[in-house]
């Protein structure tokens, strides 16, 4: 009998790839959201439903979600993690950019907790873990859209959490500083991607995501009358 079903968006690499093959790992029933089907196929985890959905489509999330209660019964646990960093200055940023980022990063976790929150609060019962940053309590060069972005999920998080405390609902932010990932790819400039890759160098390198999913399990395994409101990590080197 597996372990209650968790719910991950942005399952296709870094962050995301390594929570589900650690909660797969650790006999849970999973479903994974991303636009790249092929990469959520090939980490071949079982009891794994693997749905091609854009998080800015509130429906086809809720639909996913439905998809996968039926199957395995009801989601424990949303892992709100799909998020895109496209870095830049305000004065010159595609202004599309900015709109990718806010449907991405704050609209899509609003989708992620809509489409488990009701159930949860009819069972009394769950946890919503969001994804922010470290750039969710302070500011960065060339951060500032995205930076508004995580601020947002640190916010929304807390003010959520506040909410449903009260049904039994535990709501966690979880904030790493640089990870290696693939997130930094889609930044455009070029120059900005440079910088941000000799600051990494200069920290002694980003956190290995397994450690980032090491934690969200942490927060996710507690006692369900224990919440770890906020949990912020970063490689020891990273001063900013
Ligand atoms: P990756 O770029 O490796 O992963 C991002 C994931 O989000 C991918 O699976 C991608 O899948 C998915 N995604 C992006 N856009 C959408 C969309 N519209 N709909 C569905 N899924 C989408 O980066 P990380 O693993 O680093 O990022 C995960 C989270 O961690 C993000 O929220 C990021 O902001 C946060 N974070 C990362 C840090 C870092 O330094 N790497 C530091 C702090 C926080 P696909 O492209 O297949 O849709």
């Amino acid at each position: 009998m597996s372990q209650p079903l968790i719910v991950i968006t942005g399952a296709s690499s870094g962050i995301g790839a390594a929570t589900a093959r650690l909660f797969s790992a650790q006999g849970h029933a999973l479903l994974l959201l991303a636009r790249r089907l092929e990469k959520l196929e090939e980490l071949g985890l079982p009891d794994a439903l693997c749905r091609k959905v854009d998080v800015t489509d509130r429906d086809a999330v809720g639909t996913a979600v439905r998809e996968a209660e039926d199957r395995f019964g009801p989601a424990d646990a949303i892992v709100n993690n799909a998020g895109v960093m496209l870095l830049g200055l305000i004065a010159d940023q595609p202004a599309q950019e900015w709109d990718r980022m806010i449907d991405v990063n704050v609209k899509g976790v609003l989708h992620g907790i809509r489409a488990v929150l009701p159930g949860m609060l009819a069972r009394g019962t769950g946890t919503i873990i969001n994804v922010s940053s470290v750039a969710g309590r302070k500011t960065y060069p060339n951060h500032a859209a995205y930076v508004g972005t995580k601020f947002a999920v640190h916010a929304l998080s807390e003010n959520l959490r506040e909410e449903v405390a009260p049904s039994g609902i535990r709501v966690v932010t979880i904030a790493p500083g640089a990870v290696e990932t693939e997130l930094l790819s889609h930044t455009s400039n070029e120059r900005i991607k440079e910088d941000y890759e000799a600051w990494k160098r200069s920290a002694g390198g980003a956190l290995d995501p397994r450690i980032v999913a090491e934690a969200i399990a942490y927060a996710y395994r507690q006692p369900p009358d224990v919440t770890v409101r906020e949990i912020v990590l970063a490689a020891t080197g990273q001063q900013a």
